[in-house]
């Protein structure tokens, strides 16, 4: 994995809805347990017993337990542990580290340092034992939402956290200034050209299988900043930050290319037509579907196997503009 790579890795994010978790239940988990000293959120790139760079997305400053933390990660992760939490006695109090989610090359841990005094140990079981449970709690929560936003069959973010994400990008550029909402991200719907003819010609597992490849084949060509969505059917979409619209034009015709030239096991060659448009914040969530579904339908009927930009169409007087309803005065 390059280097570059791996500081992506790094920079990214939680979705919204994990974050929002967490920044609730951390503090109610301190609010009820005083005997916390100390709660983080870590994240570790890399696989297998490398921990590289634990990465605190939330919470408190752990540095002075750096060593034992990665020491725990590291055990947690080694190949034949089973274990999904890990656990070290200090004097008069306890860190815990309780492995949650993963995601692809992602790795999450919970650390946790309460009180918990050596010399009270006979009774201090029962300290750590509410700890063990809250760090459950809270893992279970975070598997649950994210059960929620993915895709069944692909694993790729469903409709919902689509809904979610859209929201909360534009809402956030809508208290910018004006000039300053243009997003620089680009945004795509990908349709699998003629699906209908391989679930009618295969079968409807074998059109399943199709999809899940799909999903795997976009998973492994975009990057991990990229969002990636099962946006319907057998419709996808694809939302890359900070890209100037060429660039973006390339990075989808390169996938689609790719597509075209992927063998899907049994049912052979699949192409995809791609519809795209800028993603600019003074526009509704609606008015950006509807210009890339135009420039999708531009395609599927030129065709299809291709991909053209909304605003390259418009430009050239291929079609004609979506009125944008948001600037319409209401009387
Ligand atoms: P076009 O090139 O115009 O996009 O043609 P198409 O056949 O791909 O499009 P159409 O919208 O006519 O058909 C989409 C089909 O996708 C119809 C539906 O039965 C099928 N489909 C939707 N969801 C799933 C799914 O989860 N699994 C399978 N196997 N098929 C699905
Ligand atoms: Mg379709
Ligand atoms: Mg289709």
């Amino acid at each position: 994995m390059s280097p570059s790579l791996l500081h992506k890795i790094a920079q990214l994010t939680l979705n919204k809805e994990e974050e929002a978790l967490t920044s609730a239940f951390f503090p109610m988990m301190r609010t009820e347990y005083p005997q916390i000293r100390a709660i983080a959120l870590y994240k570790v790139a890399g696989w297998e017993q490398n921990v590289r760079d634990p990465e605190c997305l939330y919470g408190d400053d752990f540095t002075d337990f750096q060593a034992d933390l990665n020491e725990l990660i590291s055990s947690l992760l080694s190949a034949n542990s089973q274990a999904s939490y890990q656990q070290k006695n200090y004097q008069d109090f306890s860190l815990l580290v309780k492995k949650l989610n993963r995601e692809k090359q992602q790795l999450y841990f919970l650390a946790l340092l309460f009180d918990d005094k050596a010399d009270e140990k006979t009774n201090s079981d029962s300290v750590f034992m509410q700890m063990l449970c809250l760090s459950e709690i809270y893992s279970n929560h975070r598997e649950m939402i994210s059960l929620n936003d993915k895709d069944a069959l692909t694993g790729l973010y469903n409709r919902k956290a689509f809904d979610h994400r859209m929201i909360r990008l534009l809402n956030g550029a809508q208290n910018r200034r004006a000039h300053d909402k243009d997003l620089k991200a680009c945004f795509a719907i990908m349709d699998i050209d003629h699906f209908k003819k391989i679930n009618d010609s295969f079968g409807h597992l074998y059109g399943d299988e199709v999809l899940l490849h799909f999903a795997q084949q976009m998973q492994q060509f975009f990057r991990q900043d990229d969002l990636l969505f099962r946006y319907g059917g057998e419709e996808f979409v694809v939302i890359i930050n900070n890209i100037e619209e060429v660039s973006a034009k390339s990075v989808f015709e390169r996938f689609r290319k790719h597509i075209e030239n992927y063998y899907f096991p049994q049912v052979g060659t699949v192409t995809i037509s791609i519809g795209m448009t800028h993603l600019n914040a003074s526009l509704l969530q609606t008015e950006i579907i509807d210009r890339a579904d135009h420039a999708l339908y531009y395609i599927k009927e030129h065709g299809r196997n291709n991909i053209a930009c909304y605003e390259t169409l418009v430009e050239e007087g291929m079609l004609k503009e979506i009125k944008i309803k948001s600037d319409i005065e209401l009387f």
